[in-house]
C-alpha cells in the first residue's frame, strides 16, 4: 500500500493575524522537538509496516514537511529528519515537499534542501502587495517572494507551489487581478488560492468584531474566484481541486492523497494520521509532545471511522476535486442515499453524475459548501 508521511514543524518567527493553526515562537525548543520527531518515527515503525501485507508491503509514496514554518528549522535537523524517514519507513517517495517562507530562501539553503532529496517547494506568498503583507503580519516583502521563486528554480527545484489569498478588506478586482498576473509571470507549477478567512480567536477576527475592518461582500469574493479560475485555466493550469491549480503533471500527489482516501502517517505535535479504519491526532502542545514521546508513549487520541463517517469524509474531500466522488467506493445503500440527495443539484446544474462519479460543475464550485452540506449524512 502506498502511504504519505506528514511531518509537522509548528514553529513560526511571528504570528500572522489570520492564522488559526497551532504554532509556537519558542525557538529554544526546536532542536529537542526535531529529535523527538525522530523518536516518534521509531515508535511508529510497526504501525507503518502494519498497513501493508507480505504480498504488498507498505511503502512511502510522498513526504510532506509542513507547518508552521519548516524553513525556520536548521538544515542539519531537516537532514536528520529525512534520513530517519528513510530508515523507519521504506519506500521510494516520488514527491518530497517542504513548506517555506520567502524570507528564509537563499541559494545555499535551497541547494542543501535539493541535496537532501526535496523535489517540491510550497511557498506562502499570499499577495504581492507590500502594504497587505504588512497588514497580515507576514515577514516577507513582494520582491523577496519574487526573488525566492527565481532562487529555487536556479537551485534546480522546478516543482514550486505558491499560496495566494484573496478577499482582503477593501480589495478590488483589479488589485486581485494584479496578484494573479504576477503569480502567472513567475510560472510556478502549482498555485493554491484561498479567500481570507476570519477565524474566531485570531487577531483578524477581533479586528472585524471591533468594527476596525469589514469583510468584502460575497459578490466581490465570487468575482475574484471566477477571475482566478478563468485566468489560470487560460494560462494552462488545471483546476483540479476547489482551491488548487496545477500545470499538467504537477498536481500535489501528497495533498491528493487526503482527498482520495490514501493512508498517511502524521508525525509531530498536532499531526493527524489516517489508516482507512481509524483517524488519530497527536496532542497540540510542543512541551507535552516532547515529554510523552521521550517517555516512550504516543500522546495521541483516535476515533474509529465507521461507514457513515467514511461516506461524509468522501463528500467533504473527494467532491472538492475535479475527479469527484467515486460512487463505486461506497455501499449500495450509501450510493442510493448520495444520488437521492444529489438529485436536486443535478437537476439545477450544480452537480453532474457521470462514470459512476459525482462531480461539482463550475456553477457548483461557487456554492460547494451548500452542496456538500446537503449530501452529508447525519
Ligand atoms: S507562517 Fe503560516 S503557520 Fe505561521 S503564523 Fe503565518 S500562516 Fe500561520
Amino acid at each position: 500500500m502506498k502511504t504519505g508521511i506528514y511531518i509537522h514543524i509548528p514553529f513560526c518567527k511571528s504570528r500572522c493575524i489570520y492564522c488559526g493553526f497551532y504554532s509556537s515562537t519558542l525557538f529554544g525548543l526546536q532542536h529537542d522537538y526535531a529529535a523527538t520527531l525522530i523518536k516518534e518515527m521509531y515508535l511508529r515503525r510497526s504501525e507503518f509496516n502494519g498497513l501493508g501485507s507480505i504480498d504488498s508491503p507498505n511503502s512511502v509514496d510522498t513526504i510532506y514537511i509542513g507547518g508552521g514554518t519548516p524553513s525556520t528549522l536548521p538544515l542539519p535537523d531537516i537532514q536528520d529528519i529525512l534520513n530517519s524517514v528513510s530508515e523507519c519507513f521504506p519506500g521510494n517517495p516520488r514527491e518530497v515537499t517542504i513548506e517555506v517562507n520567502p524570507d528564509d530562501i537563499t541559494p545555499e539553503f535551497v541547494g542543501r534542501l535539493h541535496s537532501f532529496g526535496i523535489n517540491r517547494i510550497s511557498m506562502g506568498i499570499q499577495t504581492f502587495d507590500d502594504s497587505r503583507l504588512q497588514f497580515l503580519h507576514r515577514r516577507h516583502t513582494s520582491s523577496q517572494a519574487i526573488d525566492a521563486v527565481r532562487i529555487i528554480k536556479e537551485a534546480g527545484i522546478e516543482n514550486i507551489s505558491i499560496d495566494l489569498m484573496f478577499g482582503f478588506p477593501k480589495q478590488t478586482l483589479d488589485e486581485w487581478a494584479a496578484d494573479v498576473q504576477t503569480a502567472i509571470s513567475l510560472s510556478p507549477t502549482h498555485i493554491s488560492a484561498y479567500s481570507l478567512m476570519y477565524e474566531e480567536g485570531t487577531p483578524l477576527y477581533r479586528m472585524m468584531s471591533e468594527g476596525k475592518i469589514a469583510q468584502i461582500d460575497d459578490e466581490a469574493s465570487l468575482s475574484m474566484y471566477k477571475y482566478l479560475m478563468d485566468t489560470l485555466e487560460t494560462a494552462g493550469y488545471e483546476h483540479y481541486e476547489i482551491s488548487n491549480f496545477a500545470k499538467p503533471g504537477y498536481r500535489s500527489v501528497h495533498n491528493s492523497s487526503y482527498w482520495h482516501n490514501v493512508p498517511y502517517l502524521g508525525i509531530g505535535a498536532s499531526a493527524h494520521s489516517y489508516n482507512i479504519s481509524t483517524r488519530s491526532w497527536n496532542i497540540a502542545d510542543i512541551r507535552q509532545y516532547i515529554k510523552a514521546v521521550n517517555n516512550g508513549t504516543l500522546p495521541s487520541e483516535s476515533e474509529t471511522i465507521d461507514e457513515t463517517t467514511h461516506y461524509n469524509d468522501l463528500v467533504t474531500t473527494a467532491l472538492r476535486t475535479s475527479d469527484g466522488m467515486d460512487l463505486d467506493s461506497i455501499s449500495p445503500a450509501l450510493r442510493q442515499y448520495a444520488l437521492q440527495c444529489a438529485g436536486i443539484h443535478i437537476n439545477n446544474g450544480l452537480l453532474k453524475h457521470a462514470d459512476n462519479h459525482l462531480k461539482l460543475t463550475r456553477e457548483g464550485l461557487f456554492v460547494s459548501d451548500m452542496v456538500m452540506g446537503d449530501l452529508i449524512k447525519i
